[in-house]
């Protein structure tokens, strides 16, 4: 928020994304990146936040925790079926917050462009319509093609491409201020390529 840097990497474990507000699950204690989105609204006077989540499984807490709030805007693509069974389509939010929840479901087998294209075509118009103070990534790596928990076809260039997008939305929206954080990422040389490539993509739009 002081500008020191536009953009910033958490290294952290246990994931949050299925942390709900009163429940740990599926490896996650605390919800990380709700607890950052909130602590931008209260501490730094932050209104919009945008939390894109492109872990391979929905991130069912954050949307749990935001479903009614039209400050927090949450997307998850996802395969599906998959652990935990939530994000379909057509849940969207609710009350005042319906359209600040938007999931893409992804079938098994899926391409890099595949999310690309969701991303450009889908995310992006939606990002830019609700114009974000700050922009937030839960970034799971087991999406990736070497992942055992999933088999969705992702590679470590793939993900580069996602934080392109992101960060050009950024640079749009909210003067590129933009924190990533990890979440899941089971296959050791398939995740640790990914994040290589993701922070690369990261420093370089600093
Ligand atoms: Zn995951």
């Amino acid at each position: 928020m002081a500008s020191s840097v536009s953009n910033a990497f958490a290294l952290v474990r246990p994931p949050g994304h299925h942390a709900t507000p009163n429940r740990s699950m599926g490896f996650c204690l605390f919800n990380n990146v709700a607890i950052a989105a909130r602590y931008l609204q209260r501490e730094h006077g932050v209104g919009r936040v945008a939390i894109i989540d492109w872990d391979v499984h929905h991130g069912n807490g954050t949307q749990d925790i935001f479903y009614d709030d039209p400050s927090v805007f949450f997307f998850s693509a996802h395969q599906v079926p998959l652990y935990p069974g939530t994000g379909m389509a057509n849940e969207t939010g609710t009350g005042d917050a319906v359209g600040t929840t938007l999931n893409i479901p992804m079938r098994p087998g899926s391409e890099p462009s595949d999310y690309i294209e969701a991303f450009q075509n889908t995310l992006k118009p939606a990002l830019l319509d609700f114009s974000p103070d700050f922009l937030i990534i839960s970034a799971g790596f087991d999406a990736h093609c070497l992942d055992p928990l999933a088999a969705i076809n992702m590679t470590a260039d793939g993900f580069a491409s996602l934080t392109d997008i992101l960060c050009e939305i950024a640079a749009e929206t909210c003067e590129g201020r933009l924190i990533s954080a990890l979440e899941g990422g089971y296959d050791l040389k398939g995740l640790s390529e990914s994040v290589v490539a993701h922070v690369g993509r990261l420093m370089a739009h600093a």
